[in-house]
């Protein structure tokens, strides 16, 4: 297959992403390798904001292109920050801030009612036209925590407890993250999908 476009200026997706592809014979190259730009995510759900992601690196490369578009659900906060994770504090908010903020809005609420998941679509489109995207999808469950622990993985691993593991997704190896989370799950179901299509 020829080069595909990773719609991704996220430098821990685009680690997960590139580690998950090693073991496919597919030549993804990040955005930033074309000085592609992010665009404004001006959808109301996943699947639209990975779509517009996907076009926009598509039409700016002129390469198909796959994206990801993902985030958290805390039931406790009816879903959010769902599609605002990444600005959940504000536009440019950092992963720190989105973290605290998160800690200041669950104080007080008990472990029972603190269970969330990670949500992940991920798209392929052929074309920046392309009217048939194709769409796969992956969760993850967990409970946050009440304090940050670990340090590695991104955004609010370190707050995201998966009790199956008895430990935070920041304390797993990248190994153990990349088998059990929401970004590898549509990205395997994706890469299932376009084997069968063939593309
Ligand atoms: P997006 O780049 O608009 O898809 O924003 C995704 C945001 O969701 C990230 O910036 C993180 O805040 C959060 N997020 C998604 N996946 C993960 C993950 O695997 N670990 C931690 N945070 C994540």
């Amino acid at each position: 297959m020829d080069k595909i476009v990773l719609a991704s200026n996220n430098a821990g997706k685009v680690r997960e992403i590139n580690e998950l592809l090693k073991a496919y014979d597919i030549n993804v190259v990040p955005q930033g390798d074309y000085a592609v730009d992010s665009v404004e995510e001006t959808g109301l759900t996943f699947v639209e904001n990975a779509i517009i992601k996907a076009r926009y690196a598509a039409l700016k490369t002129g390469l198909p292109a796959i994206a990801d578009d993902s985030g958290i659900e805390v039931d406790a906060l009816n879903g959010a920050p769902g599609i605002y994770s990444a600005r959940f504090s504000g536009e440019g908010a950092s992963d720190k801030d989105n973290n605290k903020k998160l800690l200041e809005m669950l104080s007080g609420v008990e472990e029972a009612r603190r269970t969330a998941r990670y949500q992940c679509v991920m798209v392929f489109m052929r074309h920046a036209a392309d009217p048939t995207p194709i769409i796969a999808s992956g969760h993850w469950e967990g409970i946050i925590l009440n304090a940050p622990k670990g340090s590695s993985g991104f955004g609010y691993d370190p707050l995201f407890y998966i009790p199956t593991h008895q430990c935070s997704a920041a304390e797993m190896s990248p190994e153990l993250k990349n088998k059990l989370s929401h970004r590898s799950k549509a990205l395997i179901s994706l890469l299932h999908k376009l084997q069968e299509m063939a593309l």
